[in-house]
């Protein structure tokens, strides 16, 4: 038996993919870039971004699992595990995959040290420079570069860094990067090696005029997938970013409502004046947030238009005021590329939900058929 599904899909786009890979590029112009592919290329699918994302210099990511599924793609450059093996035994995967790996605690210098290899192993040493997540302290960094230097198993040590402020405006001593830039410099003044520095908000926002924070990696994530680091202080159209993913649906239903009725679980929303409203084949079992307010954007028929009433599980409901023409089956865009170049950034959507793009792209749900265009 065949079944039609219901009229829901994601949209990969190739083309989107890669030309922001490009931007990202054109602001760090000198510098390699590791195209961040972790959470499975932040919901969009590792396999399904690959074809956008291959002209990066190497791919970024977490999961032994991912970097096995990267390889299998067919890619023979570098591969670096962000977090670094989770246990001694991770270190004969990095082995048979040729994989570089971050060093960011004694542990993992200690697993080296035991481990029998053929070919040595390129590390990435992380310096917690202030954002107290994973990293040497500086005061611990350069014996940690000592040791790391010493074992026969490492044949290269790279320096790395990860910035908690480069999306905000603040440019004083003590924030945004400066105060951990500065903590960076001042530890790895006399080391050797290649050093990375920035997320898709320092490469946007600091590498363009900063020789020394660019350095010799970037490291976009977010910016890649079409959302904007620092919105709404900029949005995707001011960076020259375009949306890699569209999640779309249709009207399956309209209503009539007069003022006074209500739409929804716990009656959210009421109608002040004779309104029609849409339903839309999507809801928070499809990705799409469940915190999401009155008001939201949403584009029927490429116009861009208004949620009205509560998220439910399979369900939206759309204020098609804007859009009289509406009917079912009318094309419904709730994130990424509408029809006639409607954009509608995921960024509007999260920043009216209280999150951020990350969150809705990673969270697009598996019942969601997704399919790749150009
Ligand atoms: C996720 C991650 C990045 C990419 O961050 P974006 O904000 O998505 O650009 C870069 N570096 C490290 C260490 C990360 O974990």
């Amino acid at each position: 038996m065949v079944f039609m599904p219901r009229p829901i899909e994601a949209v990969i786009h190739t083309e989107a993919l890669a030309h922001n890979l490009r931007q990202a590029r054109a602001h760090a112009p000198d510098a390699k870039v590791w195209a961040v592919v972790k959470a499975d290329a932040y919901g969009h699918g590792i396999a399904r971004a690959f074809a956008g994302l291959q002209g990066a210099d190497g791919f970024a990511l977490l999961d032994l699992s991912e970097a096995h599924r990267v390889r299998a793609l067919g890619w023979r450059g570098p591969i670096l595990l962000l977090e670094g093996c989770f246990e001694a035994r991770d270190l004969e995967t990095c082995s048979r995959l040729n994989l570089w790996h971050t060093v960011h605690r004694e542990a993992q210098i200690d697993w080296l040290a035991a481990h029998k290899t053929q070919a040595p192993h390129h590390v990435f040493l992380k310096m917690n420079s202030g954002m107290n997540r994973l990293g040497f302290t500086p005061a611990a960094y350069r014996s940690a570069w000592l040791r790391l230097s010493g074992l026969t198993q490492v044949e290269g040590i790279s320096l790395m860094t990860h910035f908690s402020d480069a999306d905000t405006d603040r440019a004083d001593a003590t924030s945004g990067i400066a105060r951990q830039w500065a903590v960076f410099e001042a530890t790895t003044r006399e080391l050797p090696g290649e050093r990375s520095l920035c997320n898709s908000a320092a490469t946007l926002r600091h590498a363009p005029e900063n020789a020394a924070v660019r350095g010799d990696w970037v490291r976009p994530g977010i910016a890649l997938y079409g959302s904007a680091p620092d919105f709404p202080a900029r949005s995707i159209a001011d960076w020259g970013l375009q949306p890699a993913m569209t999640l779309r649906s249709e009207l399956i239903a309209t209503q009539d409502l007069q003022p006074g009725d209500t739409v929804g679980y716990g009656s959210r929303y009421t109608a002040a004046r004779a309104m029609r409203i849409g339903v839309v084949a999507c809801g928070y079992a499809d990705g799409y947030p469940r915190s999401a307010p009155n008001g939201t954007p949403m584009l029927v028929d490429g116009v861009r238009c208004e949620m009205v009433g509560r998220v439910s599980m399979d369900m939206v409901t759309v204020d098609l005021t804007p859009v009289p023409a509406a009917r079912i089956g009318s094309e419904v865009t709730l994130w990424g590329l509408g029809p006639g170049g409607a954009v509608l950034p995921i960024d509007e959507v999260a920043h009216a939900a209280d999150t951020v793009g990350y969150e809705l792209m990673c969270a697009l749900a598996l019942r969601v058929p997704t399919v790749v265009a150009d």
